[in-house]
């Protein structure tokens, strides 16, 4: 019997933490296709896709601007490595069969189609998985941000943010072995908190917009397809 899907529509955020795997810098190819080979069983199962994609593992704005750079031009170096992971990313997708549209808030004609709301839906109806390059366009914000914002603007039934451990803990699991996994958590009491899952402007974004936001061990990508029927054993919910 085939399975209720809960989440039908979802904005997936890709770190550039993710993309760089077990490498130090750069990109991980076997490592993103085991992803991909998860989001292809997911648009079998008729979900739409949208993918914000990260940079850290290239450049970082923030990192940049230690080292003496100005922070207008570290976060375009920043924004433009969410670009290269992109075109990664989207070559895989073709590799794979994948029908896949790449948009950037920025004009970058010729690699990325401009990002324009009713085009994004069009593509995300016509069964194709969109990525979402350039972050925002603008310095001083992250592409959990971008996340948010593109979340909210298509309508997605959820934002699913990957991290490395399973969901968010009372402290660092990976440092303190009792510390506790929260289920469900309200936007506020992650923000009084201060449980550092993704910086404030997002989350106060998703909770204006009521968009929910769920956090999952994105190293296992096999578990996608159990949070998209809705098994809330997995991850932690952030909603009102
Ligand atoms: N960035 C930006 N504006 C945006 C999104 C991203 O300036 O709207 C820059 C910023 O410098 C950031 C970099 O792009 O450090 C890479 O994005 P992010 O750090 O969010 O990537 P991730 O941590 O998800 O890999």
């Amino acid at each position: 019997m085939k399975k209720k899907i809960k989440y039908n529509r979802i904005l997936l955020k890709i770190s550039g933490e993710f993309l760089k795997g077990t490498e130090k810098f750069s990109i991980n190819i076997l490592f993103i296709e085991k992803l991909i080979i998860q989001i292809k069983k997911l648009l079998e199962l008729g979900l739409q896709i949208g993918l914000v994609i990260g940079g850290g593992n290239l450049f970082r704005g923030s990192d940049l601007e230690k080292i003496g750079m100005r922070r207008t031009i570290s976060d375009q170096v920043g924004m433009l490595s969410t670009v290269i992971n992109g075109l990664f990313l989207y070559e895989l997708m073709y590799k794979h069969n994948i029908k896949t549209r790449i948009f950037s808030s920025s004009n970058l004609e010729g690699i990325c189609d401009r990002y324009r709301l009713d085009k994004v839906n069009q593509a995300l109806d016509n069964g194709c998985v969109v990525i979402f390059c350039f972050g925002l366009g603008i310095p001083f914000f992250t592409t959990d941000s971008a996340a948010c914002i593109y979340g909210i603007e298509i309508k997605a039934d959820i934002f699913l943010k990957g991290t490395k451990v399973n969901g968010i803990y009372s402290s660092d699991p990976l440092i303190n072995p009792l510390a506790k996994l929260y289920k469900k958590l309200t936007y506020t009491k992650v923000l009084q908190k201060k449980l550092k899952v993704m910086d404030n402007t997002s989350l106060i974004l998703a909770q204006e917009n009521k968009l929910p936001i769920i956090v999952f061990n994105m190293y296992n990508p096999a578990i996608l397809y159990d949070l998209v029927i809705g098994n809330d054993k997995i991850g932690t919910l952030i909603s009102d």
